[in-house]
């Protein structure tokens, strides 16, 4: 468990308060327990030996008789009792010294006649004086607390053995109390996690237990329905922005391609021939914004298909070999297996071309461009390698962002939207893109989709197979 999570602190709090409340009762336990042990047992002695001397008196002088007697009614040795009858220095009866008891200072203080409350080491005794025909005969009524003490003994004994049994089954339950009510919480991560732009009427699950927690659910939700709706007023405004741009951009075109036709100097067709690929920059700028806007990107589901991804790989490998051969790169043979994907496959196409294009780009001549599509239980993933000239790990997020590029000083061409219509495309399908580079070493570029309809897949497979 996660030592700074609140979860794992309020169940430490909990059992650290738990812990103390249980040391408190005990120790308030045990010091009653004691209390009450010490006011019965002294209790009982005085009432004994008053006992004591009516069984006594009749009998004192008969020692073998006396003794009888003593032993009949109070067995004083099985209950860990002690009866000394005297008078004076002369002893009528004494019982046995139970266990515990401080002999020393019990015979040191035998011979006198003080009456009161004694303790001769674990051994209470009452002494009273009792008169009789002129005679004052001290009777001591005593009583091991050895007794009690095993009494005592067990009771801590149990507090101390049940309270950390106590406590565990407290953080036990505690754990799962909290797991339970930290539920909803956990679907609300797992559905924000799931939430993208492209599916407004993904929302937060309301628990519906009316708490803080359905609260801040509701106010989650109301904050990403205000936030869908910015994004889709701010692609409702580029779609629309660059719609606006795209005839006029075409008509721009085909006149300066009609004046290129004609008879015109030297001079003026250089610039037409710069003007005319500024414009078709500007075209794809347009034709870029517009797909990014999402006009293009939500085209709906009714454009997915189940697909090879490793075949789309392949297939698009080969339409740009030529110009990773121009440019003297090693474009290595496709490596892996089969990968069956769901989604648009132009879209997805768009995406490993944007990739190839930038290891094209961004690799000197004499490079190695290397492609692997694998898949496991639940993903398909293609790996794009270069050893071109790599990315700072400071942009390795905002090659992502709209209109980022790296300035290189190189003179590559480009509008810095590539990556984020790759991302977008690779979001609209449930998938990530994701890049690992070195500046000395090259990138490499991973993309991660949703495998497609099983079926598909085992049909596909059958088919290789029988090839
Ligand atoms: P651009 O049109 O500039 O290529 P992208 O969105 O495709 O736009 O890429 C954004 C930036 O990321 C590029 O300008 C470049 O600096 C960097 N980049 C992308 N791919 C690579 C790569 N394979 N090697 C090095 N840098 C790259």
């Amino acid at each position: 468990m996660n030592g700074r999570s609140p979860l794992f602190r309020l169940i430490a709090l909990y059992c650290a308060l738990l812990l103390l409340l249980g040391a408190a009762f005990a120790y308030f336990t045990m010091h009653s327990f004691a209390h009450y042990v010490r006011e019965t047992t002294l209790r009982g002695v005085r009432a004994r030996s008053i006992e004591i001397w009516h069984t006594a008196r009749t009998s004192l002088t008969d020692g073998a008789s006396l003794a009888n007697l003593m032993e009949l009614r109070f067995a004083p040795e099985a209950q860990y009792r002690y009866i000394r009858i005297a008078q004076g220095k002369s002893v009528f009866y004494e019982s046995g010294i139970p266990p515990g008891t401080n002999l020393k200072q019990l015979r040191a203080l035998g011979a006198t006649v003080n009456s009161g409350e004694l303790q001769f080491g674990s051994l209470v005794v009452v002494r009273r004086n009792f008169g009789a025909r002129g005679r004052t005969i001290t009777i001591d009524s005593g009583q091991s607390e050895e007794f009690a003490g095993g009494v005592e003994h067990d009771l801590l004994r149990s507090i101390l053995f049940g309270l950390p049994v106590l406590l565990v089954l407290a953080a036990l339950g505690g754990y799962v109390l909290m797991r339970r009510s930290l539920k909803p919480v956990e679907m609300m991560i797992d559905a924000a996690e799931a939430i993208t732009f492209n599916d407004p009427g993904n929302r937060l699950p309301l628990a519906g237990t009316g708490d803080r927690i359905e609260i801040l659910a509701l106010a989650l939700n109301r904050m990403l329905d205000r936030l869908d709706n910015a994004y889709q007023y701010a692609n409702r405004f580029s779609a629309d922005a660059a719609h606006e741009l795209r005839t006029p951009l075409a008509i721009i075109r085909g006149e300066l391609e009609f004046i290129a036709g004609q008879e015109i100097p030297e001079s003026l067709r250089e610039a037409l021939r710069n003007t005319l690929s500024e414009v078709a920059r500007l075209t794809e700028l347009v034709e870029h914004l517009s797909l990014l806007s999402g006009a293009q990107i939500l085209w709906g589901k009714h454009a997915h298909t189940n697909f090879d991804l490793f075949e789309l790989a392949a297939e698009t490998m080969e339409q740009m070999r030529l110009l990773a051969d121009e440019k003297g790169l090693i474009l290595e043979p496709i490596s892996g297996s089969t990968a069956v994907v769901n989604g648009d496959r132009n879209r997805l196409k768009q995406v490993v071309v944007n990739l190839l294009d930038n290891a094209i780009k961004y690799t000197d001549p004499g490079g190695r461009i290397v492609v692997q599509v694998t898949a496991d239980a639940h993903r398909a993933r293609l790996i794009l390698s270069d050893t071109g000239i790599g990315i700072a790990a400071e942009h390795h997020e905002d090659i992502f962002r709209r209109f980022f590029r790296v300035s290189t000083n190189r003179g590559e061409t480009g509008s810095g939207l590539g990556l984020a219509i790759a991302r977008s495309i690779c979001s609209v399908h449930g998938g990530t893109i994701a890049v690992e580079s070195d500046p000395r070493r090259g990138s490499t570029f991973r993309v991660e989709l949703p495998l497609g309809s099983p079926q598909y897949a085992r049909a596909r497979k059958r088919k290789n197979t029988l090839v």
